[in-house]
């Protein structure tokens, strides 16, 4: 830039210093910027018509991307699209595989934004649900229609703690060409990589044990790269066909990844619910401590759950890690590290039990989320579950007297000493069966 005198002070506060000297920074730089400088109109052009390079974050920013790549090795998968929160990587995953007049199968069990998604948003698209019981291995093959294009789930769900057969419920789709999509949020690439055992494509809540820390919102796709277009092709035409000016398609130019492609160039920036690379930065140094904090977190859990079971306010305690648990088998399968540290409680005094608790406990946070390294408790009849019926919320597992416990990485004494004095004055029993 020219000597200070000969530019204006406007100018120069817009174009003055710049930070794009080579350094070797350690830590992943946060290249909070909205767009990159092209070298010449060659770049821009190649730029735009292959998508090499960086131009524009929402397309592509070297911050957003390292936390990708850290992902997409993780979870063992070919490639990961990072976006702003976890609700934004189940619609965009989803709007990537289906359209108006599609279908998919989805596990009655899961998180209750994506239920409402699938019942009030994507039914407004055309894109019909058929919601099947998580372990009906004959329920989602006979849920599965000529429109179907996904199958969806959780490997861990809330409320019960219900464990996927990953395998067996992407075999059913294998069969037909429908890929299994699997929200992973609880279980992290840490404990399960649902790639490994048969899933297309995983999604997560970044918010929750990636970042770690409760302080910012994300969430991640990753695609396997093993899109097989003679066996799908005919389901997934946006992948096959030319495009719109007769160009090669997706399959004709990425292969096996076309659909991992497809994500990246088409649904997610056009859909549009780009991250942060400031928050791409936190979720970065939040995954570098994801082992040791769910490690952690696990055994803690797990302490608290035996701890909770023997308890004689408590009626029932659904952690998939205790023997009692109707899927400690399959958990055993598949948990092989740990069971993650979300699991529910229901207390014999019923809803008044459960306010007592969750009004009393003090280390303990009252506050919805999960994964956090603080534990965490919420009411789920009252909150999470609020919008189901009486009848669904029981298949759930949620009774008033439940309570859903996230549990952090403390020390497990202090933990149990603050349940240990929450449930001091818990009745025993349900107060309305009290014989006075
Ligand atoms: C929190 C959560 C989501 C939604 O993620 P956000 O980051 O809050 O948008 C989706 N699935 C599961 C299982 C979750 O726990």
């Amino acid at each position: 830039m020219a000597a200070n005198a000969d530019i204006g002070f406007s100018t120069r506060q817009v174009h003055a210093g710049s930070a794009t000297a080579h350094a070797s920074p350690r830590a992943t730089p946060i290249y909070l910027t909205a767009g990159f400088t092209f070298d010449s109109l060659d770049a821009s052009a190649e730029h735009f018509g292959t998508g090499t390079g960086f131009g524009y974050t929402r397309t592509g920013n070297p911050t957003i991307q390292a936390v990708e790549e850290r992902l997409a090795c993780l979870e063992g998968g070919d490639q990961a699209v990072l976006v702003s929160s976890g609700q934004a990587a189940v619609t965009v995953a989803l709007l990537a595989l289906a359209g108006a007049g599609d279908h998919v199968v989805v596990s009655e069990h899961i998180y209750e934004g994506t239920r409402g998604l699938l019942l009030d948003n994507l039914a407004r698209l055309g894109i019909e649900t058929t919601f099947v019981p998580t372990g009906d291995l004959a329920a989602w093959r006979d849920a599965i229609t000529p429109r179907t294009r996904a199958l969806f789930a959780e490997t861990l769900s809330n409320a019960r703690n219900d464990v996927l057969d990953i395998a067996a419920v992407s075999a059913i789709g294998r069969e037909r060409g429908i890929p299994l999509v699997v929200d992973s949020t609880f279980t992290t690439p840490y404990l399960l990589r649902p790639l490994e055992h048969g899933a297309a494509v995983v999604v997560h809540s970044a918010s929750k044990f990636l970042a770690g820390q409760g302080a910012v919102l994300g969430g991640v796709i990753v695609d396997d790269g093993r899109f097989d277009a003679a066996a799908s092709g005919h389901l997934f035409p946006h992948l096959v066909q030319t495009d719109r000016l007769g160009g090669a398609s997706f399959a004709e130019r990425h292969g096996a990844r076309a659909r991992g492609a497809y994500i990246r160039e088409s649904a997610a920036p056009r859909f549009g619910p780009s991250p942060s690379p400031l928050n791409a930065f936190l979720i970065g140094q939040g995954i570098e401590t994801l082992s040791l904090r769910v490690e952690r977190q696990s055994q803690n859990a797990l302490a608290v759950a035996r701890w909770l079971e023997q308890r004689p306010e408590v009626e029932r305690v659904d952690h998939v890690g205790l023997e009692s648990h109707p899927d400690f088998d399959l958990g055993r399968r598949y948990l092989t590290r740990g069971a993650g540290s979300v699991f529910t409680v229901t207390l014999r005094g019923g809803l008044e039990a459960a306010r007592h608790v969750v009004q009393s406990v003090e280390l303990i946070t009252h506050m919805t989320h999960l994964g956090d390294v603080r534990s965490l408790v919420l009411h789920p009849q009252s909150t999470s579950h609020s919008a189901r019926t009486v009848e669904e919320r029981r298949r759930a597992g949620v009774s008033p007297g439940t309570i859903r416990l996230s549990i952090g990485i403390e020390d497990i004494d202090d933990l149990l000493a603050d349940l240990e004095q929450a449930l001091v004055g818990v009745p025993v029993v349900e107060r309305e069966t009290v014989v006075l």
